[in-house]
């Protein structure tokens, strides 16, 4: 039994984790940068300790200081959350040689899963569909043109060691193939200090479902079902949904006995998650197996009614996974939105300031994940993300409705955020019926899908929030549509929001 756990993280992820872990009586041990010491994730804790500097790379990167406190703290344990260390192979390896468990897979599982290279060809050797191309020497460049004519045009270069949605070039004739493999091999080496590469077919329209995947230490392995992640910008999502709307029950059980082979092939113990690309037959390929707990987890607690941290906690505990294949059903319906502070009309552009109102929406299936408060300051040293709103109902349809009601009781202030632009989406026709692939959001970008009915709402909106509450009007003004959008409900129903 775990006493104590680390938490190597910020934010909304390390409040969550900090969730299970007291409701486990096992005491949260936060970490935080020098602008970081009073946040939520800080307060919340059982105990925090002081990282340093602001930067990443002077704070939540720096292992040798990780690895200090969590030794000077008596920890047990690390839950490394997503992103920063969560996926570094020398992270886990020095918890291990100072006797901490590392709350995730082993360091070789990581690393081997960290390069895609050796992910697609394990992959492919365990039977797990493969997207068609070619993994071999880069050099034999007769064998890689005979291979892309082959599998037809586009393919897409794409680096070994890349993530994050980096890392990609696509390639739409023969005659770019030479130039366009040298150049992102060239790429590769100064982003991520590899320039190994591998090419494979390009899916048009493709929509991106993946499988929560969990294995303990005594050989069991089951999967979660699925989520789809299509809506995406730049590559990341921003909205996803479980179950995946018109997902046939065959595919489903294909697609899930593919996860579990793929989590044996490796040897794979606690959470992960076995990323597909689907196409326009439902023919689905193996992409990457991301070895940490995913921001989109809580759309799967919904539907499942696990709590994967909790699971995560019993597996590295040693204990055998809380859940068998047969416990796992999928009952009803969950959409995660990731609320960003960033301008979908100034293609993402992050936005930075103090959050000068900031109320999260309340009501029986809604959940709000976040690592921010009233008064929070939002900068360009971490990610954007304030908060992931999850709502859960008995389908999809009541789901989108939540959702949408949520989104509008949401005012945050103070900085540009994309909750309107979220509405916009799930308002879209396209949307409500499923049709939905990786492109989305290129097909449809954020002025097209605003609504003229709510653009006449947001004058009305200007109007009465004007008359109602002069103080600082001149800034919620300045930001923009989307704050407003989004204020409109609680201000002109003045009675419901209380200042
Ligand atoms: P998810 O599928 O959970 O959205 P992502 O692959 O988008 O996961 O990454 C989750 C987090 O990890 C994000 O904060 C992302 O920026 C970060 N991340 C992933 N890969 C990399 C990488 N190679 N370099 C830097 N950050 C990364
Ligand atoms: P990352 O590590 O950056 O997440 P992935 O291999 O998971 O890299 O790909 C990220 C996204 O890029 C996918 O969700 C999908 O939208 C797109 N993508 C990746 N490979 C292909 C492909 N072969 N064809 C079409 N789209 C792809
Ligand atoms: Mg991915």
């Amino acid at each position: 039994m775990f006493r104590k756990v680390l938490i190597a993280n910020r934010g909304e992820i390390a409040v969550r984790v900090t969730r299970t872990l007291q409701e486990m009586g096992i005491a949260a041990v936060a970490v935080y940068s020098d602008m970081d010491a009073e946040s939520p994730h800080v307060l919340g804790a059982d105990e925090a300790y002081s990282l340093g500097g602001n930067t990443p790379a002077e704070s939540y990167l720096r292992v040798d200081k990780l690895m200090a406190i969590a030794k000077s703290a008596g920890v047990d344990a690390v839950h490394p959350g997503y992103g920063f260390l969560s996926e570094n192979a020398a992270f886990a390896t020095a918890c291990q040689e100072n006797g901490i468990t590392f709350i995730g897979p082993t360091p070789d599982v990581i690393s081997a899963m960290g390069d895609k290279i050796i992910a697609k060809k394990t992959m492919e050797e365990a039977g797990v569909p493969v997207v068609p191309g070619w993994t071999g020497d880069v050099s034999q460049i007769e064998e890689i043109r005979q291979v892309a004519d082959e599998i037809g045009y586009p393919v897409l270069v794409k680096a070994a060691a890349g993530g994050g949605g980096k890392g990609m070039r696509l390639v739409q004739e023969p005659a770019q193939l030479v130039s366009a493999l040298e150049g992102a091999a060239r790429e590769a080496e100064k982003a991520f200090g590899d320039g190994r590469i591998f090419l494979e077919k390009y899916i048009t329209r493709p929509r991106h479902i993946e499988f929560q995947i969990f294995g303990d230490t005594h050989g069991n392995v089951v999967h979660l079902f699925e989520r789809e992640c299509s809506i995406q910008r730049r590559h990341q999502k921003i909205i996803e949904e479980s179950p995946a709307p018109g997902l046939s029950p065959e595919v489903r059980e294909a697609m899930g006995k593919a996860a579990v082979a793929a989590a044996k092939a490796i040897g794979y113990t606690n959470a992960g998650t076995v990323e597909f690309i689907v196409d326009d037959q439902n023919r689905f390929y193996f992409l990457e197996v991301n070895t940490r707990l995913q921001v989109e987890h809580p759309i799967t607690e919904l539907v499942i009614r696990q709590d994967l941290v909790r699971a995560q906690l019993t597996v590295a505990m040693g204990h055998p996974l809380p859940f068998t294949q047969r416990d796992i059903v999928q009952d009803g319906h969950a959409i995660e939105c990731r609320i960003y502070a960033e301008d979908p009309d100034n293609q993402f552009l992050p936005s930075t300031g103090t959050l000068q109102l900031y109320r999260e929406p309340h009501g029986p299936g809604i959940r709000v994940d976040s690592g921010v408060r009233q008064g929070s300051a939002v900068t360009i040293h971490y990610d954007p993300m304030l908060s992931k709103l999850i709502v859960w109902a008995k389908d999809r349809t009541a789901a989108l409705a939540k959702m949408v009601w949520a989104l509008k009781h949401y005012p945050i202030l103070g900085v540009t955020t994309n909750t309107a632009f979220l509405r916009d989406i799930l308002l879209h026709e396209a949307f409500v019926q499923g049709d939905i692939d990786t492109h989305f959001l290129e097909r449809y970008p954020a002025a097209s899908l605003r609504q003229p009915a709510q653009q006449q709402d947001l004058a009305l909106a200007m109007a009465a929030v004007a008359l109602e509450r002069p103080i600082g009007m001149g800034q919620a003004l300045s930001q923009g549509s989307d704050n407003l959008a989004v204020i409109q409900d609680p201000w002109v129903t003045a009675g419901a929001w209380r200042g």
